[in-house]
């Protein structure tokens, strides 16, 4: 596997397959890898002939700057990972090398992330997902072509990252964003880097979101469409004493900002904080029941 530190090698490397013909897979990451990374990275490696993946923590994406200092780092068992399954390049880059025309971060220009932004992780985390847009934009830019993979556990964010390869398409660059169901420890937590920082009681409190989740879906299947009905049951379910709340929300998956009462297609999403870790997940209600 090739490990560069600045994206101009990465682009250059990616252009180089480019020119050989081959079809490039990306997934970009902040690192702390688990198993839902590797889900996104082993689908990349089945579907292109080449895959790189990224590992950076975006600092323009958090507005605390203790969340930021707190944010799990292991680059180098990271990177052992990536090569252990496969992936042919991994890449990192800093502030100064992902954004060379600037001379301060500060002077960044933001990238407007669109539509699906304004709302829950966006109310909840001013300026998130212009951070994300802005590294994801540079980040596409660097890779180029190719087909992105992004995980369904941050659905707002997979909207938002479809937005800008719509806008990229206008600049000529083709990303395909590939949306992967989120992959679940035992009872059921969305994995997450984030869940490294939690303790093992508050592992079994986090639990109750996919319950709750679960809870509403279970709800949707015995043909209950009220969008208030649903939010209320959602709430309930997440009623803890050490769960709070910052939105617990039915929203329409293919509508987002549609507030229609009685819902034909549904997604429940939820971020609680449990103690100092903020935990989000999701689940798409109108999914047919396999069991
Ligand atoms: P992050 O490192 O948290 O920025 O995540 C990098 C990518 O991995 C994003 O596309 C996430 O949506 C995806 N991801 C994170 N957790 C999971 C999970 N449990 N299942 C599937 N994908 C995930």
């Amino acid at each position: 596997m090739k490990v560069l530190d600045n994206p101009q090698t990465a682009q250059q490397a990616c252009q180089s397959w480019r020119r050989d013909g081959l079809r490039i897979g990306f997934v970009a990451t902040m690192g702390a890898l688990h198993d839902g990374h590797l889900s996104l990275l082993k689908r990349a490696i089945a579907e292109n002939n080449r895959t790189c993946a990224s590992i950076f923590v975006n600092p323009l994406q958090f507005d605390d700057p203790e969340d930021l200092n707190t944010y799990p780092v292991n680059m180098e068992e990271d990177l052992e990972i990536l090569k252990q399954h496969g992936c042919d390049m991994a890449f990192s880059g800093t502030m100064e090398t992902f954004f060379p025309e600037v001379g301060n971060p500060a002077m960044i220009r933001r990238i407007d992330p669109g539509p699906y932004a304004s709302s829950l992780e966006g109310t909840y985390r001013p300026g998130f997902f212009d951070g994300v847009a802005t590294i994801v934009d540079r980040l596409f830019r660097t890779v180029g072509n190719c087909r992105a993979y992004f995980g369904e556990k941050d659905f707002q964010q997979t909207l938002v990252v479809k937005h800008l390869s719509n806008q990229l398409k206008g600049a000529g660059i083709d990303i395909e964003i590939v949306v992967c169901p989120t992959v679940r420890s035992k009872t059921g937590l969305a994995l997450s880097s984030r869940n490294q920082q939690l303790g093992v009681v508050d592992i079994d409190i986090a639990s109750r979101i996919y319950q709750a989740l679960n809870r509403t879906q279970l709800a949707w299947r015995s043909s209950v469409r009220d969008r208030a009905t649903l939010t209320r049951i959602l709430n309930t379910a997440l009623e803890h004493p050490l769960i709070s709340i910052d939105y617990a929300e039915i929203r329409n998956p293919d509508d987002w900002n549609s507030t229609e009462k009685e819902m034909d297609s549904a997604t429940a999403l939820v971020a609680a904080r449990i103690g100092d870790v903020r935990l989000i997940d999701n689940l798409r209600l109108d999914q047919p029941d396999e069991s």
